[in-house]
């Protein structure tokens, strides 16, 4: 009993390192990756439901792995927080929207303001506000352009450190967006002291629509309540005509998801924003 006990112990202790051996070799690729412009940016569009025009895009970040192809961030955003590299990357990320803002605005083309997406602990390792505003001046580009979505955890625990960048960020005329509303603890009326613009509600009750009560129950009362707050509401994860139909019908003010476009490369955005029919 002994002697198997150790060996399973030794068999555990290889397995342990191995794993160990492989996560600090991908955290290396993903270190030299943000250095050697190995991210690359797609764009998703978010519509109005009174018009179907679209009203801004999403950047959402991929891996251009030189053996692995197009790697989803949901694969390596998790571990750049993790390893302290998630500062750097949101900047190159912030850096790469604006320079294609600056680039498609040079030749002419119609732009629409882009969302990106700012990690909580960014606010821990750097000054997301900083950033920005360097950015956005190397690239001289207008300010109401960009827009950040936070999620609720970026705002508890209510330190005076994000309080402050949040500010900063609201005061060089950017649009500020909750993401994921609904999978976090706070409460709107926190949201609109901390002047939030929009509301981003997450998928998860998009998804329940049209399969039960509790989505359009729990859409109905949080878009009553931002429009009373003079909040926007966006529906995230809108994958069927059925949905925006409800959702339409409940005065959600955009949708973004499948049904109007998936992330799109720069070269696919269309000069012209997408039009979209409820009808
Ligand atoms: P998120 O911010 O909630 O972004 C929306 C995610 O939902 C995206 O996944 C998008 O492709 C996906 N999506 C859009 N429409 C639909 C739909 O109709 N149905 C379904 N099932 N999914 C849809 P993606 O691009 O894989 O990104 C995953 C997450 O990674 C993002 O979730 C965000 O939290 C994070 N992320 C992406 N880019 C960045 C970035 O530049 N910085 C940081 N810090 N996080 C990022
Ligand atoms: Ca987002
Ligand atoms: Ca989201
Ligand atoms: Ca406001």
């Amino acid at each position: 009993v002994k002697t198997s006990g150790k060996r399973n112990y030794c068999f555990f202790d290889a397995e342990f390192s191995e794993r160990l051996r492989a996560r600090h070799q991908y955290e290396m690729e993903l270190r030299y990756a943000i250095e050697h412009d190995q991210l690359v940016v797609h764009y998703q569009p978010r519509v109005s439901m009174a018009n179907g025009i679209t009203t801004s895009m999403e950047a959402l970040v991929r891996w251009h792995h030189p053996t692995r192809g197009l790697v989803e961030p949901s694969e390596f955003i998790p571990l750049a927080e993790e390893a302290g590299l998630i500062a750097r990357l949101g900047e190159r990320v912030i850096d790469k929207v604006c320079a294609q803002l600056a680039f498609w605005a040079r030749h002419g083309r119609h732009v629409v303001p882009v969302s990106v997406n700012v990690s909580a602990l960014h606010f821990q390792d750097a000054d997301p506000a900083q950033t920005l505003a360097s950015c956005i001046a190397r690239h001289g580009i207008d300010p109401g352009l960009i827009e950040v979505e936070l999620t609720e955890s970026s705002m508890m625990g209510d330190s005076e450190t994000v309080a402050s960048a949040i500010r900063a960020i609201r005061n060089m005329g950017i649009t500020l967006l909750v993401d994921d509303f609904g999978t976090g603890y706070s409460s709107l009326s926190q949201l609109q002291r901390m002047d939030f613009d929009v509301l981003k509600v997450d998928r998860a009750f998009t998804a329940q629509l049209e399969q039960s009560r509790e989505g359009t129950v729990f859409y109905t009362a949080i878009i009553t309540m931002a429009h009373s707050l003079g909040m926007k509401v966006v529906a995230e994860g809108v994958e069927s005509i059925g949905q925006a139909r409800v959702l339409k019908s409940l005065e959600c003010d955009e949708i973004q998801g499948y049904f109007v476009s998936r992330p799109l490369p720069p070269s696919e955005v269309q000069p012209l924003a997408p039009q979209v029919s409820f009808a």
